[in-house]
C-alpha cells in the first residue's frame, strides 16, 4: 500500500471503531448485557406499566382516568417538548403521584447525535419535566431503547436511572388492536416485569387501543397474582 494512503486509512479505521463504540458497542454493553441498565424488576409478583412518549393532551388523561378507577400508579416516560407543550397535563401525572421519566427533549435518534447534541437532549428534556411537573425525572429512557455513550454517561450523570423494558406488546411498524394488547401484556408478564406502553406516538392507533385495553390489562395482570406498581416500587431493593 502507498504510504501516502496509509494514515488517511488509519485514521478512517480508527473513526469508524470510534464511533461503532460510541453507539453499537454501548447499546451492545447496556441493552444486551444489561450493565448498568434496568429492564426488569427482582423476581417478586410484581409489574410495572410504563408509558412513553407523552405527555399528550388527548390520551394521556384517559389513560389517567383509567389508572385511577383501578387504583393503580404507573410511571411516564415524557419526551421534553412534549411536556413544555401540554404543562397542565404533565403537571397532572405528577400530582396522582405517577413516577417519572426523562425521555429526552425532541425523540431523536441518539445514533444520529454528536455527544454535546445528545448531552442536550438529555438535560434539556430533564429540564422540561421538571419545570413541568415541579418533579425531576428519576428515570432515563432513550428513544426506541437505543443509547449512545454520551448518552449513558450523562443520564448517569444527572442521578436517573436508565431503564428499558422486558415486555413490549406493541409491534415496531404496524398497529395493534386493544384485544391483542391485552392478550400480550397478560400472557408475556413476569414476576418483575417492567411493561412498555405509549400514551402517545408510535402508530396513531396505539394510544386509543394503550387506554381502551388498560382496564383488562390491569384485571388480567391481577387475576395472574401481579400487583401493579410505579418503577420506584417495582425496582425497590427491600422485599
Ligand atoms: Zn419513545
Amino acid at each position: 500500500m502507498p504510504g501516502d494512503l496509509r494514515m488517511p486509512l488509519t485514521a478512517a479505521a480508527g473513526l469508524l471503531g470510534g464511533v461503532a463504540a460510541y453507539t453499537v458497542g454501548t447499546q451492545v454493553m447496556a441493552g444486551t448485557i444489561q450493565v448498568g441498565v434496568i429492564k426488569r424488576g427482582p423476581a417478586r409478583p410484581q409489574v410495572a406499566l410504563t408509558f412513553d412518549d407523552g405527555p399528550d393532551p388527548e390520551h394521556t388523561p384517559r389513560i389517567l382516568e383509567a389508572l385511577a378507577a383501578a387504583g393503580v400508579q404507573a410511571t411516564f416516560f415524557m419526551i421534553g417538548r412534549h411536556a413544555e407543550a401540554a404543562p397542565r397535563v404533565a403537571r397532572t401525572v405528577a400530582a396522582a403521584g405517577h413516577d417519572l421519566g426523562n425521555h429526552t427533549y425532541s425523540h431523536r435518534h441518539l445514533w444520529t447525535l454528536p455527544p454535546w447534541a445528545t448531552v442536550a437532549e438529555v438535560d434539556l428534556g430533564a429540564a422540561a419535566v421538571a419545570d413541568a411537573t415541579g418533579v425531576f425525572p428519576r428515570y432515563f429512557r432513550p428513544p426506541w431503547g437505543m443509547f449512545n455513550w454520551a448518552a449513558y454517561v450523562r443520564a448517569g450523570q444527572l442521578g436517573e436511572e436508565r431503564v428499558l423494558w422486558s415486555v413490549r406488546p406493541e409491534g415496531w411498524l404496524g398497529p395493534v388492536t386493544a384485544g391483542e394488547m391485552a392478550a400480550r401484556v397478560i400472557r408475556w408478564a413476569h414476576p418483575g416485569a417492567v411493561i412498555d406502553l405509549h400514551d402517545r406516538g408510535g402508530h396513531p392507533t396505539t394510544p386509543r387501543a394503550t387506554w381502551t385495553a388498560l382496564p383488562g390489562v390491569i384485571a388480567g395482570l391481577r387475576a395472574r397474582g401481579f400487583s401493579v406498581v410505579p418503577l420506584r416500587l417495582l425496582l425497590d431493593a427491600a422485599p
